[in-house]
């Protein structure tokens, strides 16, 4: 027996901790946080049953984020914690039975509660020195945090200086919850799909990964927020945590106008039931309430765990569930070929709004939950995250369909649906396929592809829809009568249309590869490729295993190739834009290597070229752009306007110049 629990919470702390990898690590959570806190909750349980099997390294005893590598760490002048979870109003008077044994000799109605929404998103702590923003830090694993201070200054309700003197304080360390509003998390991951990159699975995995990049300006695109909610190290001259928030007010920092003081733990509960229902008509996610006792001498009293303040819990709000039928099961392609399953549902109103869809994702999750055509689900939703079938209810008279199989073929052009070794994803990898090919289309033409001014998302809508063009090759064989012909289409611009499809024959062999749109072929591997092999007829005959030692191309990319290089349908079109007299060949100017092995980091902006021109032009010399100055970098480029980058690049001693002397560099 004692064997069988030991087992069971060695068990349960390996699949935490790799639930925790992935969360905080790889921003994305295989299951949801209902179902996470259960599992500690289990854990919990039975560490409580069996002391002797706890150890400090238990998930149980550790606030779980980890501090990556890649940033320099910051050690917490106070520990960052994480909060108590509740899901009921029992756990939650269970929470105010603890405040009460804490506090001895007080009586329920002495003690004052702030009630404040809790924000979905990353806990961050913002230093300030004699009101000047010195450094921005992750909670980490609540000792240490990663030192996130450029990506934190890109975030414009952050001040960078505050009036600290009318406060007279001169140190100050905020902590707050940066966060992605959900319409930015709807325009990142539409962005996202179309150049087929993973989506994040919610606004908080959105807004974790965004802060942890390595490129400021990156972070700077992603239109995160922030709410801050206290203090970090006693400095201030404050008695209760609302004082605490109305001083950071009159700051400049930007707080919530919903919180609520609470005479008395019966007057929080209206609010879990308020905001319930209200959290699904803010413009951010938030995924429960937070308790804390209002008094900060109580604070201080009850004190800590290694995991939490005793004198605060959280009020989750668990996903709303929903039960509804599935009518059909389909496989959708996107942009890269990607096959996803859906499931067709009865509608039904849930968190908002109306679902009749859920992604499935992929066979695997199919198989996992024995989903099938007439079964009756639940399915879940929260915020902004995709519905999802929680699980399958079995009854007796249920009729139901037969397990669902994926396609062999594509749904759309019926060619063979490729499964890569290691990968949960089918793919359809006919690069004319009809699903796919409007999106190619835009990439093709787009500026750092073959750059075809004119052939813009709605010509191209009217062009496939019209069975005028049914793949790249189709583009070059258009002429002046041809498109005069479609909607809206004066003279005029069917002439300009044809002559700038004409241009880019010459494009040369760099840009048609990333034109090509093969995947992980992107501009810079265009540029090697195009380099090492000179012509396609070179590169389609290399063997895989000489492809993956170019410098920097790798098993990925080799792979990618050999896989579109085995398709008939791929060859063929490459022999019909060959024929039209799209140019195959390496062009001049990617031929150079004037600035071979040199590493570049640009900072501010440039006037001659746009960033990704410029990032081309080093690229066809030899040279390589990188985000971040280190010791390896042989030069910082600085345009108007430059960030951090330049100040770093001093530090390290590395050549700083300008854009004219990039352009004569650039010219030799
Ligand atoms: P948490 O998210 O439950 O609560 C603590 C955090 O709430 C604080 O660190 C702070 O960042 C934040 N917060 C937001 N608004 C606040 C406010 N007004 N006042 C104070 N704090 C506020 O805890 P956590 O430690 O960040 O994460 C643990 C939780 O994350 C788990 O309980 C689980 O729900 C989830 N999780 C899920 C998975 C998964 O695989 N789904 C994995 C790991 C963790």
């Amino acid at each position: 027996m004692l064997k069988q629990c030991k087992r069971k919470i060695e068990r349960l702390r390996k699949d935490i901790r790799q639930h925790d990898i992935l969360y905080y690590v790889k921003d994305s959570p295989a299951v949801s946080d209902r179902e996470y806190d259960l599992l500690m909750q289990e854990l919990q349980d039975l560490e409580k049953k069996f002391p002797e099997f706890v150890c400090k390294e238990s998930p149980t005893q550790r606030v779980g984020g980890k501090v990556s590598e890649k940033f320099n760490t910051v050690t917490h002048n106070t520990p960052m914690l994480s909060l108590d979870n509740t899901y009921s109003v029992d756990e939650l008077r269970e929470f105010h039975a603890r405040v009460l044994k804490g506090l001895g000799n007080f009586l329920s109605k002495d003690i004052e509660y702030f009630v404040e929404l809790k924000f979905d998103g990353l806990a961050v702590a913002l230093t300030y020195e004699n009101g000047v923003f010195v450094q921005g830090a992750t909670r980490g694993d609540g000792k240490e945090g990663e030192d996130i201070t450029a990506n934190l200054r890109t975030i414009k309700s952050i001040p960078l200086t505050i009036p600290m003197d009318k406060e007279k304080i001169d140190f100050l360390e905020v902590r707050g919850e940066v966060f992605m509003p959900r319409e930015s998390f709807r325009e990142l991951n539409k962005a996202r799909e179309k150049d087929g990159k993973a989506l994040f699975v919610n606004p908080r995995n959105a807004a974790a990964g965004s802060l942890r990049l390595l490129d400021p300006e990156i972070t700077a695109s992603r239109k995160l927020d922030i709410f801050v909610y206290g203090i970090g190290m006693e400095s201030a001259p404050v008695k209760a945590h609302s004082e605490t928030q109305d001083m950071l007010q009159r700051l400049g920092f930007k707080l919530n106008v919903n919180r609520y003081i609470c005479g008395t733990f019966e007057g929080v509960l209206p609010y879990i039931e308020k905001w319930r229902i209200e959290k699904n008509n803010l413009k951010y996610d938030v995924d429960g309430l937070v308790i804390k006792v209002n008094s900060l001498d109580f604070q201080k009293k009850l004190g800590a765990t290694t995991k939490f303040p005793r004198w605060a819990a959280a009020y989750k709000y668990e996903a709303e569930k929903a039960e509804t039928r599935v009518e059909n099961i389909v496989c959708q392609v996107g942009r890269t070929g990607a096959i996803t399953p859906v499931a067709l549902l009865t509608p039904v109103f849930i968190s908002g709004s109306t679902v009749s869809r859920a992604t499935l994702h992929n066979e695997d999750e199919i198989k996992r939950k024995d989903i099938r055509v007439g079964d009756r689900v639940v399915i879940e939703k929260s915020g902004e995250i995709i519905p999802k079938i929680v699980k399958v209810i079995q009854s007796t008279k249920m009729k139901r369909g037969p397990s669902f199989k994926m396609p062999v073929q594509c749904p759309e052009c019926k060619g063979t649906l490729f499964r890569p070794v290691k990968e949960a994803i089918l793919r359809c990898v006919n690069y004319c396929c009809p699903a796919q090919l409007k999106e190619r289309l835009f990439h093709f033409a787009s500026r750092n592809a073959m750059d075809i001014d004119h052939l813009g998302p709605s010509i191209i809508e009217q062009m496939v829809e019209s069975g005028l063009v049914n793949n790249f090759s189709d583009l070059y064989k258009l002429d002046y009568r041809s498109l005069a012909r479609l909607e809206r289409m004066a003279d005029k611009s069917a002439k300009n249309l044809v002559e700038a499809i004409q241009k880019s024959k010459s494009a040369g062999l760099a840009r048609l590869l990333h034109a090509l749109g093969v995947r992980h072929v992107g501009q810079r591997a265009g540029v090697i490729l195009a380099r090492h092999f000179h012509s396609m007829s070179n590169l389609q005959n290399a063997k895989t295993e000489e492809l993956q030692f170019v410098m920097e191309i790798g098993e990925t990319v080799a792979k990618s190739l050999a896989e579109f290089f085995s398709l008939r349908s791929n060859n063929e079109e490459i022999v019909r834009l060959r024929e039209l007299g799209v140019g195959m060949k390496v062009t001049g100017e990617t031929v150079g290597d004037g600035l071979l092995g040199k590493q570049f980091v640009l900072t501010g902006s440039l006037e001659s070229f746009t960033r990704d021109e410029t990032k081309m032009k080093i690229s066809a010399l030899g040279g390589r752009v990188t985000s971040n100055v280190s010791k390896k970098t042989d030069y910082v480029v600085v345009g108007a306007d430059p960030g951090s980058k330049a100040d770093k690049a001093r530090k390290l001693g590395v050549a700083i110049i300008g854009e004219r002397t990039l352009n004569e560099m650039l010219n030799k």
